[in-house]
């Protein structure tokens, strides 16, 4: 009997992640696959989430999120990025970002439009183009200069493009565009008159760079839907709670698609996500600093065990070379690597459209305690040595 699974979901049946992770549990590997902290977030902020509950937080809160996050986030953006919204027309509440992009994708994407992104790409995107009947336009990131050309993102664009899909700090190549590359983007759009949805869940988590998001570039904030998610900076994955700020007409897109998607995001966590982004800014220092840590951690002991490595400017990943040990493909390196090193890690090509490219990369996460990091190390080297 043929698949039920309607034809065009058919390529996005498996994902690497939950491969990965049932290999990480059958071998006891140590598991730098999936982007996930292993410690829970503030404490305050768990807290908040409980008293919410109890507090009586429980049925329905309005399709575009509880007032007090809604004024949360916009007073986020104002403080950190200098963006002014209308909380009450111009930012809406997600299920996490995954439910942002969706609903974003498919409110502005016609059957047939075209969607320009960058290749690599975070696993959601080419699902979510699909799922709206969009056409997808990759253009490649280079490595392991991390840059693209001009030219060649020029000539994906077309009279067909209706959005450029862009994630800036980048997962997985752990890229912080400069302003610069943000510029040739910004310029293509507007010339193309195309709206841009701009992924920044790591914005907070740069590591000496500076994030800049593109709705500060002349011209955008009229033309940018620009999406957050409270899960990886305050380390919450689990929530789901993400948010959409742009244009009052660009949010009713997203807005109207999500009212049939989930109609509401859970009430007790928004009241407690409203409280985390009112406890200033050193929470997300703190949490900064230490992942720049573990970051610097995992680099050098990558390098040890032989991976060519490049530092990574921010999120929670940084991708290496595996080339330098021999290997030819590193899709079969990662299926093999929790029976033989006791370690899980994801290849990059499966963020590709062609997987030909960056064929010898991996991608390891550094979102894990230090002691987990060291013995991901311990165990590579050993292997590697
Ligand atoms: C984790 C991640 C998301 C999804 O965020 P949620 O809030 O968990 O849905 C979206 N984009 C990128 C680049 C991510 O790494």
């Amino acid at each position: 009997m043929s698949s039920p699974l309607v034809d065009r979901m058919e390529p996005h049946a498996e994902t690497i992640f939950a491969t990965m992770s049932a290999l990480a549990l059958e071998h006891d590997a140590v598991n730098l696959g999936q982007g996930f902290p292993d410690t829970d977030g503030p404490e305050e902020v768990l807290e908040a989430a409980r008293a919410a509950i109890t507090a009586g937080h429980n049925q329905y809160p309005p399709t575009i999120g509880i007032p007090t996050l809604r004024e949360a986030v916009a007073a986020h953006q104002a403080r950190h990025h200098s963006l002014r919204h209308d909380p009450a027309t111009e930012v809406l509440i997600t299920s996490g970002a995954t439910e942002a992009i969706a609903a974003s994708l498919l409110g502005l994407v016609s059957p047939g439009d075209e969607v320009v992104t960058f290749e690599p790409y975070y696993d959601s995107y080419a699902a979510g183009i699909d799922l709206a009947g969009g056409v997808r336009r990759t253009v490649p990131l280079s490595y392991p200069d991390l840059t693209f050309d001009p030219e060649q993102l020029a000539a994906a664009f077309s009279e067909r493009t209706r959005v450029v899909l862009l994630n800036s700090p980048h997962n997985p190549l752990g890229k912080v565009f400069t302003r610069a590359e943000l510029e040739v983007v910004a310029d293509l759009a507007r010339r193309h008159d195309a709206w841009v949805i701009s992924d920044e869940v790591y914005e907070h988590l740069t590591f000496d760079v500076p994030h800049v998001p593109i709705a500060t570039l002349p011209g955008m904030a009229e033309r940018t839907l620009t999406i957050g998610s409270a899960g990886k900076f305050f380390s919450v994955t689990g929530w789901k709670v993400g948010w959409v700020t742009g244009p009052a007409a660009l949010v009713r897109a997203a807005r109207v698609v999500k009212q049939y998607l989930t109609f509401t995001t859970a009430s007790p966590l928004q009241h407690a996500v409203a409280h985390a982004l009112d406890l200033g800014a050193q929470v997300l220092t703190d949490l900064t600093d230490s992942l720049q840590e573990r970051r610097d951690l995992l680099v050098a002991g990558l390098a040890d065990a032989g991976l060519d490595v490049r530092p990574s400017d921010g999120t929670y990943f940084v991708v290496a070379d595996a080339a330098p040990l021999g290997v030819p493909d590193a899709l079969q390196w990662c299926l093999d690597l929790p029976a033989a090193a006791g370690v899980a890690a994801v290849p990059v090509s499966v963020f590709c459209d062609d997987p030909q490219r960056m064929s010898t990369l991996v991608r390891f996460a550094f979102c894990k305690q230090v002691p987990v990091i060291e013995e991901a190390c311990r165990r590579l080297a050993a292997f590697t040595g």
